[in-house]
């Protein structure tokens, strides 16, 4: 028998090792939840050739270890196709880069030609030379005989060209990206070049691993939301579309608590631990995605969930038992997926349409006017974006109507609210129920109360011109804008622009539940009332009243709801109530408006609760400012 002389020291620990951290990654890519990209799937052949090349080496060098009769021809067919195989290896990081770098077309071409083109000369040669004898070849004891390198060749070949494209078009990948990569190929060098400095050959398919491990950690990994067992709502949009192509139905339910829903804030421990619970125990491979703060979206595969209604119902059931402890305000929507929504991926925006539409505390199941209802939603919302980008005061779209209110003392209409309206192109005149929340949740309620504002003052303006007795008119203010350090400036060049006394406007507010726009209002009501503008505390009544807090604003008058008035046509008792808080604040020297005064019965039991203002469809409903004028009388 020859002497078995090991032509480089081999051992299989190093190849070993690549496999079972191939066979690790494909267990981690199925049990977490990976956008199933294109990248993603040139990806999944980077690991397959990986593993491969990692298994036909051990296989070769084992055969050559079991070869007697000086025969070596399967070793050096075997050797050849193992080179192949991580030179295919090789071809697919540049086909993934390239891809990742979102090359245009004629960019990408050339440059796969050129790793083509290596990559067939490469193996070409080195058939070649291994049949001709000037490549590897062992003499018959089995000894290896040097000859060219052609494996080299191919790879430092190979890396110059990636690491070329990764250096000219850098600016195509995010930086902490980029500066991984050239990590892990700096790790690969390293490891060849320390086998070869101690003769080794057992770490060269274990250099392509670094890369691989990179790619997986810094480009298929998704945050992971470690509080609730969550991810992003990227990869919602991801699974959408995965299963859209394949036409397979979803089941989705949101979860909406608005007293998350807020920078910096996240849910309670136990709420967290609850929703951490229901995404599991309900549905079968359920995920969830955490789409801001208060708002998580668990979606399933209803062909894996086939008795759904009924685990709709326990899912809901529990939630209710949940919310009988905790009782934190929700909003609910549930429902299977809808062929448009889910072509254009916009489940995220159909159901924050939905959470316009419902009230607080209720569960909606998804149908079909819901889409409808969406489509007009986005329009109103594009109009919104578009009347925010233009910013002009003179928008027409934005209309200012006026609903006069009576004044008890002189039985004259002297004041007025002003009211928005939107009128667009699709849809005619759109009312406040369907736009104000939706310019708040997106930032352009500003620009609307500016021109609102600015319309006002002009018609204000003509209003003294020509003589009427005009004592003021208010404008809704949103907490919100507020917040705005802009705000003041804003208000009283608009007020100054349009040359009317400032005390001519007022401003409605609504009380806000947080405590930071407490200080800030505060601040600004201060400041306005210093240019005479009076303050109206709006909506007083409705749910949430702070007499601690009211008192300490300095409000002029107080805007009784219609609710309260409501309430006191119905007993004695609420009656009583209302009239003495109205009592109570006319003795504090505020003045009392009463909202909503619909019929003759209103009217008589507000005059006899401190009422100082009347307003409601009793004395007129909105109508365009420029009709209020029928209402004022001329100023003696
Ligand atoms: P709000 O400030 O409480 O306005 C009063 C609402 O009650 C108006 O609805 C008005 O049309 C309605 N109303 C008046 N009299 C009666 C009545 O006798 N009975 C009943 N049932 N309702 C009556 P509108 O115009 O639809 O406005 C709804 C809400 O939209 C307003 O409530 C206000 O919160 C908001 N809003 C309207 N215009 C603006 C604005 O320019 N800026 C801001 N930020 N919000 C506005
Ligand atoms: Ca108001
Ligand atoms: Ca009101």
């Amino acid at each position: 028998m020859g002497a078995q002389i090991f032509f480089d020291n081999y051992s299989p620990a190093g190849d070993l090792v690549v496999a079972a951290c191939c066979f690790m990654i494909f267990v981690l890519l199925a049990t977490s939840y990976v956008n199933k990209t294109k990248v993603f799937a040139i990806y999944l052949n980077i690991v397959g050739f990986l593993l491969a090349a990692a298994l036909s080496n051990v296989f070769y060098h084992n055969l050559y270890t079991r070869i007697t009769d000086g025969n070596y021809v399967a070793v050096y067919i075997l050797r050849v196709f193992f080179h192949a195989i991580l030179f295919s290896n090789l071809l697919l990081y540049v086909v993934y880069i390239v891809e990742l770098q979102r090359l245009e077309r004629d960019k990408r071409i050339p440059i796969i030609l050129i790793a083509a083109t290596i990559y067939l000369t490469v193996i070409v040669v080195d058939i070649v030379t291994t049949i001709n004898g000037a490549g590897f070849r062992l003499d018959a004891s089995g000894v290896k005989v040097s000859g060219m390198n052609i494996f080299l060749c191919g790879y430092v070949a190979f890396v110059v060209l990636i690491v070329s494209i990764i250096i000219i078009f850098r600016k195509r990948l995010y930086k902490r990206v980029m500066t991984g990569f050239y990590g892990t190929i700096a790790i690969s060098f390293w490891v060849l070049y320390m086998q070869g400095v101690h003769g080794q050959s057992s770490f060269t398919v274990a250099s392509f691993l670094f890369p691989t491990i990179a790619m997986l950690y810094l480009i298929h990994s998704n945050p992971y939301d470690i509080e609730i067992g969550a991810i992003s709502v990227r990869a919602l949009e991801d699974m959408v579309q995965y299963n859209y192509k394949r036409g397979r139905e979803l089941i989705l339910m949101s979860l909406y608590l608005p007293d998350f829903d807020m920078e910096g804030k996240t849910f309670p421990k136990e709420v967290q631990e609850v929703i951490r619970r229901f995404s599991s125990e309900f549905f079968k491979e359920a995920v969830l995605f955490r789409i801001s703060n208060g708002h998580i979206i668990l979606v399933a595969k209803t062909s894996l969930n086939a008795n759904y209604g009924e685990r709709i119902t326990n899912i809901l059931e529990a939630f209710y038992a949940e919310y009988e402890k905790y009782r934190y305000d929700y909003k609910i929507v549930m429902g299977t997926s809808i062929e448009e929504i889910s072509r254009k991926n916009e489940y995220v925006s159909f159901i924050r349409s939905i959470h316009q539409s419902m009230k607080m505390n209720q569960v909606h199941f998804v149908e079909e006017k819901d889409e409808t209802a969406f489509k007009e939603y986005e329009y109103i919302l594009a109009e919104l974006a578009d009347i925010y980008a233009k910013k002009d005061l003179e928008d027409e779209r934005v209309l200012a109507y006026c609903q006069p209110v009576y004044h008890l003392k002189t039985g004259k209409y002297d004041t007025a609210e002003a009211l928005m309206r939107l009128k667009l192109p699709k849809l005619g005149i759109v009312y406040p129920d369907k736009f104000i929340s939706l310019a708040e949740d997106n930032g352009f309620i500003h620009v609307l109360t500016e021109i609102i504002l600015h319309k006002t003052c002009r018609e204000i303006k003509r209003l003294l011109e020509a003589g009427y007795e005009l004592n003021r008119i208010s404008v809704n203010i949103s907490a919100l804008e507020m917040r705005d350090e802009a705000f003041v400036s804003d208000v009283s060049r608009i007020i100054r622009d349009s040359a009317i006394p400032e005390e001519k406007i007022a401003m409605e507010i609504t009380e806000s539940r947080s405590d930071q726009d407490f200080m800030v209002l505060k601040r600004i009501i201060e400041q306005l009332k210093q240019k005479g503008i009076l303050f109206y505390l709006d909506d007083f009544g409705t749910g949430y009243s702070n007499m601690e807090r009211i008192l300490e604003l300095p409000f002029d008058i107080i805007k009784f709801d219609r609710s309260l008035v409501i309430a006191s046509d119905a007993n004695e008792r609420s009656e009583k109530m209302v009239g003495s808080l109205a009592g109570m604040f006319a003795e504090l020297q505020y003045s009392v408006l009463y909202e909503g005064v619909e019929t003759e019965g209103d009217e008589m039991r507000c005059a006899h609760m401190s009422a100082n203002y009347l307003q409601g469809y009793k004395y007129s409903r909105p109508v365009p400012i420029s009709e209020l004028r029928h209402f004022f009388s001329m100023a003696e």
